[in-house]
């Protein structure tokens, strides 16, 4: 999957990263590249444009270590976008199939690998998760469909319902519904009638299905070799019956890619598995991760750039370590950790982390210590001028009165952020003497 798109980025980054150094012409010019790259794989004109501005901005603003160059760099930011496009907020959740019977329906159009799937599924569910499957075809205009169902049931050998003639499909998952509670299946699923098109038979007809089936997944599959198609047809779907998840048929072809990367961002649905050919055996779950790696082909630039930015928080957390265990921990430390702290979700996060300091946390968060005062402190410290950063104690009366104001806020505001100071230096120096500070900096880096 993704030959095209690959080697047409790996020589645009082949050339980028035997550049030493790098001017912002150089790297518009490569974004550029990219853009045609990935517009010719078929990704959506806007997720494109996207993608490029928001490298260019992480480019722009990335700090580069000394042993890395500034062409790595770029490759490890497009590496991370990939994912965040592939992915979105986060990894798809795994499938809901508590509660058994757990109905999954099967969406698609006829000829997307619908059937097929299904029975990977159902077979990878059996195989791996040791449950007891029901297949039933709702596929009423199709007896041959009905049947290859049947089939593929036989060969992985789980059951299927039994064909009845003449049954409507909403009639069929009916009785698909009652055999699933009555013989004690884990999973049903429903592998719905395909059409060429969609239309508004299809449509109904999925939705009434639905509403019979209550299904805890609707997974749609679609034909990853269509590009833009496959997005338009998963967005129809969902606006029409909703769906939870999309599976893309036909990944192990030398397809254009471009419906993997644009369908996170146009539809909002996760992608949750990825078909690699004609074998029961050729499905994976989707990791973005792993998808990323494929599409750009440079594990081992990506390898190195982590290193390097692990290596230089590592040092970075040592030299921390060792000023704060000399007790010198001044007002621009304390601007650092509070800015760190709402990287990581406030005081509750972060002091959840620091051994011992669970009870802290609970009295920080009665006191009313979140998000907004942390943001209140670091405006009283910008207010503070360099010397008063460096030495606290040089604040009297009238500078406190100056640093407040400037912040627009109360000198004993800036008196609760003072004895809060003097208590983590304190603290600061006792970790420190004890060991375990470097790592408990580097947990909050
Ligand atoms: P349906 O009409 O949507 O149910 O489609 P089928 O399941 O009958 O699949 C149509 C054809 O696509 C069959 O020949 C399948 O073997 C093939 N197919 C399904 N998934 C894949 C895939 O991931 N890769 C490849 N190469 N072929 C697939």
């Amino acid at each position: 999957m993704f030959e095209s798109l690959s080697d047409r980025l790996g020589s645009v980054f082949d050339r980028l990263t035997k550049q030493g150094a790098l001017s912002e012409a150089d790297v518009i010019a490569a974004l550029r590249e990219v853009r045609v790259a990935l517009l010719e794989a078929d990704v959506s004109l806007p997720v494109a444009r996207d993608f490029i501005k928001r490298v260019q901005d992480k480019a722009t603003g990335a700090a580069v270590t000394k042993s890395i160059t500034p062409g790595q760099m770029v490759v490890k930011i497009v590496h991370d976008e990939l994912i965040r496009v592939l992915e979105g907020d986060g990894p798809a959740d795994a499938l809901k199939i508590d509660n058994p019977p757990a109905a999954i329906l099967m969406v698609g159009l006829q000829g997307s690998g619908k059937t097929t799937t299904t029975a990977k599924l159902a077979k990878r569910l059996k195989d791996r998760n040791n449950k007891r499957v029901l297949l039933a075809s709702l596929d009423t205009n199709r007896p041959a469909a009905m049947e290859q169902l049947a089939i593929l049931a036989g060969q992985i050998g789980v059951d299927s319902l039994p064909i009845v003639k003449g049954e409507s499909a909403v009639q069929i998952a009916r009785r698909a519904k009652t055999q699933a509670a009555m013989g004690g299946y884990d999973v049903l699923f429903l592998d719905t009638a395909g059409r060429l098109h969609i239309d508004e038979v299809l449509m109904d007809e999925v939705q009434a299905v639905r509403d019979i089936a209550q299904p805890r997944e609707t997974l749609l599959v679609v034909d990853g070799l269509t590009g833009q198609d496959a997005v338009n047809v998963a967005a129809e779907f969902d606006g029409k019956v909703g769906i939870s998840g999309v599976v893309l048929t036909r990944m192990d072809g030398d397809g254009r890619g471009g419906a993997a990367l644009s369908m996170r961002a146009v539809t909002g649905k996760p992608i949750r598995f990825v078909g690699l050919g004609e074998k029961m055996d050729a499905l994976e779950t989707f990791e973005a991760g792993r998808v990323a790696g494929r599409i750009l082909g440079m594990g081992d630039i990506v390898a190195l750039v982590e290193k390097a930015q692990e290596t230089f928080e590592a040092e970075q957390a040592e030299r921390m370590a060792k000023r704060f265990a000399k007790g010198l921990f001044n007002m621009n430390d304390l601007k650092g950790q509070l800015e760190q702290m709402i990287k990581m979700g406030g005081m509750q996060g972060l002091m959840g982390m620091l051994p011992g300091m669970g009870k802290m946390a609970k009295q920080a968060e009665e006191a009313g210590f979140d998000d907004k005062m942390l943001r209140r402190q670091i405006a009283l410290i910008n207010s503070m001028t360099k010397k008063e950063r460096a030495n606290p104690d040089l604040l009297a009366a009238s500078r406190k009165k100056r640093i407040a104001a400037g912040a627009g806020l109360e000198v004993s505001e800036l008196n609760r952020l003072l004895k809060q100071h003097k208590q983590m230096a304190e603290m600061m120096k006792k970790m420190g003497k004890g060991g375990g500070m470097k790592q408990a900096i580097r947990q909050m880096m």
